[in-house]
C-alpha cells in the first residue's frame, strides 16, 4: 500500500509498505479524511535523515474494514481516531495529565493517518476510537484532535466565563483556541496575528476583536479592552520566544499564560522574576490530547458549539498530499484536509 512519509528536507515522499494485519482486539481502518497539522509541516521541513519511513498524519477519520478477533468495532463502523493513547494507570494519568504518560506513544496509528490502510493497536481501538457523529462531515470531524488539544490547554489555564482571553497567533490553532475558549464563556476573545486574511476569518467566525501586531502595539490594544488590566489568560499559539514575550506584556497581574505551540529544542525566554513574584503570574504549557478531550471535542463539533466548517479551507485528494502539506506550510488558507476516495 501507499503512504505519505517524511522525505528529504522539504519533501513528502511516497513509500510502499505492506498492508498491516490487525491482531486480536485491533482494527484496520480505511482512511476517509486526515487533517494536515503544523507538526506534519515541521517534520517535512526538517526532513528524515536516513531511510524515509516516518508516515505523516494523525488527525484521522476512517472506516473499519477489518475487525480483529474480539474487537469492539465492526466492519463498516465510521470512527474518529485519537492519534495515541495514555495508559490510564501511571502516576500522571492518575493525576489527570494524560499527555505526560510515559507510555503515550506505545500505541499509535500504524503507520500513520496518511496511508491507504491504518492498523489501530488494541489499547487505542478500545479507548481511543469514537463513533463519527451522525451528520458531522468527515472533514470537520478530522478537527477533533486539534480541538481536543485546545480543550486541554483551556482546562490547564482554568478559563472561567467572562475572562478576557488573548490568543497570540492567527494560524489554524490560534483560531481553534478562539473558537473553543468562546464555549467556555470567555469575553472578549482577542486574536493577535500578522496575516490579514486569517485575522479577517478570526473576526468573522470566532473572535470578538483581532489585532495585527505589525500595525498595533499588542499590550496597549489589550489594555484598551480590559480597563487597563491586561488579559486574564494568554494562549501563545506561535512557535517563537518573541510571541511569548508579547503575550507576557499583555497579561494581567495574577494571569495565566500558556505556551501552546511547540518550539525547537533550546528555545529559551528571559523572564522578569521580580514581576513574576509580585504580579503572581502563572506560566503553563500544554501538549497533545487525551481521550476525554477527543470525546468532548467531537461533541462540541457535532452540536455546533464549535463551528468547524470555516476552518477547513483546503481539501486535497490523497494523491495530492504533498500539495496539502505545501498549502499548510505556505499559510495559504487555514486548515488543509486530505479527503480519501
Ligand atoms: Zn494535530
Ligand atoms: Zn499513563
Amino acid at each position: 500500500m501507499k503512504a505519505a512519509a517524511v522525505g528529504s528536507p522539504g519533501e513528502v515522499e511516497w513509500i510502499e509498505l505492506d498492508e498491516p494485519i490487525p491482531g486480536a482486539g485491533e482494527v484496520l481502518l480505511r482512511p476517509l479524511a486526515c487533517g494536515i497539522c503544523t507538526t506534519d509541516v515541521k517534520l517535512v521541513r526538517a526532513g528524515y535523515r536516513g531511510d524515509p519511513c516516518y508516515v505523516l498524519g494523525h488527525e484521522l477519520v476512517g472506516e473499519v474494514v477489518v475487525a480483529g478477533e474480539g474487537a469492539k468495532w465492526q466492519v463498516g463502523d465510521r470512527i474518529v481516531a485519537a492519534p495515541y493513547i495514555p495508559c490510564g494507570a501511571c502516576h500522571t494519568c492518575r493525576h489527570g495529565q494524560p499527555t505526560l504518560c510515559p507510555h503515550l506513544f506505545e500505541n499509535s496509528l500504524d503507520p500513520g493517518g496518511l496511508a491507504e490502510r491504518v492498523r489501530i493497536p488494541r489499547p487505542l481501538a478500545e479507548r481511543g476510537l469514537f463513533p463519527l457523529p451522525d451528520g458531522l462531515p468527515i472533514e470537520v470531524a478530522a478537527l477533533a484532535e486539534p480541538v481536543g488539544c485546545c480543550i486541554q490547554a483551556i482546562e490547564t489555564c482554568g478559563v472561567s466565563a467572562g475572562d478576557a482571553v488573548l490568543i497570540v497567533g492567527d494560524g489554524p490553532m490560534g483560531l481553534i483556541n478562539a473558537a473553543v475558549v468562546k464555549v467556555w464563556g470567555a469575553y472578549p476573545v482577542i486574536v493577535a496575528g500578522l496575516i490579514p486574511h486569517r485575522l479577517a476569518a478570526a473576526k468573522k467566525h470566532y473572535a470578538d476583536a483581532v489585532v495585527n501586531v505589525a500595525e498595533t502595539d499588542l499590550s496597549s490594544f489589550v489594555a484598551g479592552l480590559t480597563a487597563g488590566r491586561g488579559a486574564d489568560v494568554v494562549i501563545v499559539a506561535v512557535s517563537s520566544t518573541q510571541a511569548v514575550e508579547n503575550g507576557l506584556r499583555a497579561l494581567r497581574a495574577g494571569g495565566v499564560l500558556n505556551v501552546f505551540a511547540g518550539v525547537p529544542e533550546g528555545t529559551t525566554l528571559p523572564l522578569d522574576l521580580r514581576r513574576m513574584h509580585y504580579e503572581q503570574l502563572h506560566l503553563t504549557g500544554s501538549f497533545g490530547v487525551g481521550p476525554t478531550h477527543m470525546a468532548r471535542a467531537l461533541r462540541l463539533l457535532a452540536n455546533g458549539q464549535v463551528n468547524g466548517a470555516p476552518l477547513v479551507t483546503g481539501r486535497f485528494p490523497f494523491e495530492r498530499t504533498p500539495e496539502a502539506v505545501a498549502y499548510a506550510a505556505e499559510q495559504v488558507g487555514l486548515k488543509a484536509v486530505v479527503i480519501f476516495e
